[in-house]
C-alpha cells in the first residue's frame, strides 16, 4: 500500500500534517522525535512522537509523526495488510455468539474499494 493508503488507514488528511522537505535528513527526523528536543505530537493521539517519516501526498511531502503504539499499529498493518483473523472466521464467531442467545443474524458485506 502506498502513502495515500497509509493515510487513509489512519484516517489522516494530508493537509493536517506539517509540510516536510522532499528529501529529509536523518538529523531533521531525529529532531522531531528526540525526547530532549520536545518531540512532535503523534498525529493520532497527541502523545510524544516515537517515530517520524515523510509521506508523499497530493498536498506535497508531509511529516507523519507517530507515538509508539500507533507506530506499531502501522507496522503491523504494513506487514500483513490483512486482518489478524480472516474475515470469515470473525463473522462466524459473531453469528455463533448471536445464535447462542437466540438472535438470528444476516451479514451483508461489500468491498470498500469498489
Ligand atoms: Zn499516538
Amino acid at each position: 500500500m502506498d502513502d495515500a493508503g497509509l493515510l487513509a488507514f489512519l484516517v489522516v488528511k494530508p493537509a493536517d500534517l506539517p509540510p516536510a522537505p522532499v528529501v529529509r535528513t536523518r538529523d531533521e527526523a531525529l529532531a522531531r522525535i528526540t525526547p530532549a528536543a520536545n518531540p512532535q505530537p503523534c498525529v493520532m493521539c497527541g502523545a510524544p512522537a516515537w517515530l517520524t517519516r515523510t509521506v508523499a501526498t497530493e498536498a506535497g511531502h508531509r511529516w507523519l509523526d507517530l507515538c509508539r503504539p500507533h507506530r506499531l499499529a502501522v507496522s503491523d498493518w504494513r506487514r500483513t495488510q490483512q486482518p489478524h483473523v480472516p474475515f470469515a472466521e470473525t463473522v462466524n464467531v459473531l453469528v455463533e455468539a448471536a445464535e447462542s442467545v437466540g438472535l438470528r443474524v444476516r451479514v451483508i458485506a461489500s468491498n470498500l474499494e469498489e
